[in-house]
């Protein structure tokens, strides 16, 4: 008996020693810039070794993803944009061709108001150029009416685009492709997927407040705050709610507070609408849920412009449920399955529930 004891005492006393020399499950958290955003990645884990690694693989995943699929600097997109205007068809670079093939089918099912077609609209509002210009002091201006007018006239399209395995050509000079609204979306599945490869089993990988995530942190699943559109004198843009995000699950914002500059006293933005080439007016941001990152950021964008009248049409024909949209009343308007993920953290904001117009089809 009293061995027994003993040997008892012995075996909790090597038990509490394994224990305190096992790691505990920690939040392994770094910072890189791509995309051109600051992207967060945190990756819960007992092994921050591991973690260390797999974010430095990620982070030049992205790099090439970011070079391969930006528009206009010298990049396989360039080069397609430069082919794209020939009218003959052409080899593609195989790297664009997770852009090329879905975004046409998203553009479809969106009416057209999610276009990366419109590539020569989007330059001519200059938004890439915000930075540089508000540096040098000069002012940005709305470009000429009779531009955007002669622009409308083209009208490109994503089908305006053959696709035939890699050959590809358009019937439209003015098609130039800008994937400013969905390039980021298919990263971050990207990434998520690649720190899987990688063995990590939980994560979260925020690009600028556009993200996804993997797993849970610890027992709980991963939450994220939302920025307000309302911009408060002292706090800058508070959390206006906090979003519960299950495993594999994105959540993407669209809003007029990103990139936008005042001129004569109003306000424009870098969603433009394709109907009238002027930044779209009713709301101030949507935030949608989604397992596919990339429609969810497409689907962002087009709920964005459809605006009061047509949102509820879009959403159904692009299969999105969860999602949350701010209006210029200081409604928040969300599904009955976003609402049970949300946390309201404004008091001030009118919150209206819609039962269930969405149903996936
Ligand atoms: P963010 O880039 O801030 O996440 P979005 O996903 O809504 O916001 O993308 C906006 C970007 O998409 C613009 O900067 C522009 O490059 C491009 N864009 C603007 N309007 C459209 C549109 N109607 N369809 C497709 N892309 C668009
Ligand atoms: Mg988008």
């Amino acid at each position: 008996m009293r061995l027994m004891v003993k040997t008892g005492f012995f075996f909790l006393l090597l038990l509490l020693g394994s224990c305190s020399q096992s790691p505990q499950e920690q939040l392994v958290h770094q910072q890189i810039f791509t995309f051109g955003t600051l992207v967060d990645i945190s990756i819960w884990t007992k092994d921050s070794e591991k973690a260390q690694q797999a974010i430095a693989e990620v982070s030049q995943d992205m790099q090439f993803l970011h070079d391969a699929w930006h528009p206009t600097k010298g990049g396989p997109l360039t080069r397609v944009n430069q082919l794209l205007k020939t009218g003959k068809p052409f080899s593609v670079n195989p790297s664009v061709l997770p852009l090329l093939q879905p975004a046409s089918e998203l553009s479809e099912k969106s009416d057209g108001l999610f276009n990366p077609a419109i590539g020569l609209l989007v330059q001519l509002w200059q938004f890439d150029q915000l930075d540089i210009q508000h540096n040098s002091g000069k002012v940005m201006t709305p470009p000429a009416e009779e531009k955007i007018k002669a622009f409308l006239l083209q009208a490109p399209k994503m089908n305006d685009i053959q696709i035939n395995d890699i050959r590809v050509s358009s019937s439209n000079p003015a098609v130039e492709l800008d994937f400013g609204a969905f390039a980021k979306g298919v990263a971050v599945n990207r990434a998520i997927e690649k720190l899987q490869d990688l063995g990590i089993k939980n994560a979260l990988f925020n690009a600028g407040g556009d993200l996804k995530v993997l797993g849970k942190r610890g027992e709980r699943h991963w939450r994220i705050g939302i920025r307000s559109p309302f911009y408060h004198s002292e706090q800058g843009r508070p959390v206006i709610a906090a979003i519960e995000l299950h495993d594999q699950e994105s959540a993407f914002t669209s809003g007029d507070y990103e990139r936008f500059f005042e001129y004569q006293g109003k306000h424009y933005h870098h969603i433009i609408d394709p109907r009238n080439g002027y930044p779209a007016e009713d709301f101030h941001s949507v935030t949608i849920v989604h397992q596919d990152a990339g429609l969810a950021d497409a689907a962002a964008t087009a709920i964005f412009i459809a605006g009061k009248k047509d949102w509820q049409r879009i959403a159904k024909q692009m299969g999105i449920d969860m999602l949350m949209i701010i209006d210029k009343e200081k409604n928040m308007i969300m599904t009955e399955k976003m609402a049970q993920r949300i946390q309201v953290e404004d008091s001030d904001i009118k919150q209206t529930i819609i039962k269930s117009p969405v149903t996936t089809l």
